[in-house]
């Protein structure tokens, strides 16, 4: 018999997952992706805020997949698909056929419309991001203790998280206590101690995918870290150095982005009904209209629950859509396909070192044993041991000493010199200056 090409695009949870479940399958698996390593993003933050290095978090699919003879690994781009031929074509022209295809390429952020606003706010979704963003904080304390003026200063120890979600909270705790307990007493000028940082939601509760009782306790949490909070909030413009709410002008030298996801474009090629954040609105076999060879999982997807609401775009739902293709590429293609149905394990976050929310069916919790509960499913879901053993003695390290070891610049962000209001577009645009934001107000 013929053995089946599979193709699957992606070596994020999706993917890799699919892989792995396809071990003992009569098939030939081609797992292309554009970047060499699978991405442990739920730790992304950590090597944002320098508690992780990279390599803690990220690890070569070749390796990974060294022992599974079924399965090649290829860097490429993939930039179009053709539905019609059955291949896929790379950046650089070179085409891969297949029998079945698996997409599974993730997502990446949205702007909401305001593409220009990424080069003042990265967001968080590959490594180079978190190297930037780790890069961006630490630069800011840097030229605050270069200013011969504390106002001055002060700005550059200002900073705004757009989005409420899990990893603008995660952000917003970590940087409150990389200026609360990681920094003091490392300067003679500043006190990083006077570090303001706004998270701003555009809704009434941060956390919105939670229950409004435990998502309070998480604002508790990361109020009594000295996070100001400001919900039913929108930044309707922004620089390189702050951003505008309404009228009002936030002044801060860095800006995080973690408000607003969209699928890959790649996805466009497809042809097919696409959500509003551009995921594929895939079949109950997680396939695509009028070709059950073409599936589309993990984040790339639309898929729905039992109740009708589209699953969210986490690891467990991208992991289970993994296996479950690869069960049906393995079974007879005779039988009919059961639709995919996701078992909930339940919702986690943490806020600051040792504090999270948990809801794991009805059951919600919080604090340390939270925190406890995240750090050891984290733990355990790392893929490699080398890994869980770094990550654990890093853990330790920050616990116990509030030591955040990776403070790295390595000249990723320029680091300018000019004062902030100087560079500042919006003011040259206009020679009406917005009102300031207050900050002895919130
Ligand atoms: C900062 C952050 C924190 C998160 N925290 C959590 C958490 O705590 N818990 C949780 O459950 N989930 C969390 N998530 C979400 C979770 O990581 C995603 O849901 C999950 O990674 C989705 O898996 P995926 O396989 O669909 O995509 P991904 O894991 O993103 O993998 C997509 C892969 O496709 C590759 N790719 C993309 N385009 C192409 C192309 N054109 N050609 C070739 N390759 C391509 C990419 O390089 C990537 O390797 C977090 C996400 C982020 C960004």
């Amino acid at each position: 018999m013929i053995r089946q090409k599979v193709l699957i695009l992606g070596g994020g949870f999706g993917g890799l997952n699919a892989a792995k479940a396809l071990k003992k399958a009569n098939v030939d698996i081609l797992l292309i992706d554009k970047s060499n390593h699978h991405l442990f993003q739920p730790l992304l933050y950590q090597v944002a805020t320098a508690v992780l290095s990279p390599g803690d978090i990220a690890f070569p699919l070749r390796e990974i997949l060294a022992k599974q003879a079924n399965v090649t690994v290829l860097l490429a781009d993939i930039t179009s698909i053709n539905k019609i031929d059955k291949n896929v074509v790379a950046a650089n022209g070179d085409v891969y056929a297949y029998d079945y295809l698996i997409l599974a390429v993730g997502a990446s952020h949205s702007y909401f419309g305001h593409p220009e606003w990424e080069q003042f706010a990265p967001g968080l979704k590959t490594l180079p991001d978190a190297l930037c963003i780790r890069e961006k904080i630490l630069l800011s304390y840097e030229r605050a203790e270069r200013c011969e003026n504390p106002i001055e200063a002060e700005k550059f120890m200002r900073f705004v998280i757009i989005g409420a979600g899990p990893t603008g909270v995660e952000m917003a705790g970590a940087i409150a206590e990389i200026a609360h307990k990681s920094l003091v007493n490392n300067f003679r000028k500043i006190k990083p101690e006077r570090t303001k940082i706004y998270l701003i939601e555009g809704m009434d509760q941060i956390l919105p995918s939670f229950p409004k009782d435990l998502a309070d306790k998480g604002q508790k949490a990361l109020e009594k870290l000295g996070v100001d909070i400001l919900l039913n909030t929108r930044v309707n413009e922004m620089s390189e150095n702050g951003v505008w709410i309404g009228d009002q002008f936030l002044e801060a030298s860095t800006i995080i982005w973690a408000a607003g996801n969209q699928a890959s474009s790649l996805l466009k090629s497809l042809d097919v009904p696409l959500d509003r954040s551009l995921r594929v609105i895939v079949n109950p076999d997680l396939s695509i209209p009028d070709h059950p060879e073409i599936f589309v999982i993990g984040d790339a997807a639309c898929s729905y629950n039992k109740d009708g609401n589209s699953l969210p775009g986490i690891a467990p739902v991208a992991i289970q859509q993994g296996n479950y293709v690869a069960n049906l590429i393995n079974q007879d293609p005779s039988l009919p396909r059961k639709p995919f149905v996701y078992f909930d394990k339940g919702m986690m976050a943490t806020i600051g070192k040792a504090k999270a929310i948990a809801m794991v069916g009805k059951w919600k919790f919080s604090g340390l044993l939270a925190w406890l509960a995240w750090s050891f499913i984290h733990i355990v879901f790392l893929i490699s041991f080398a890994s869980r053993f770094l990550v654990m003695a890093e853990w330790m390290i920050l616990y116990f000493s509030n030591q955040r070891r990776i403070r790295l610049i390595t000249s990723l962000v320029k680091d300018k010199d000019q004062p902030l209001h100087a560079v500042n577009s919006k003011d040259q645009q206009d020679s009406h200056q917005p009102p300031h934001y207050d900050h002895e107000k919130y």
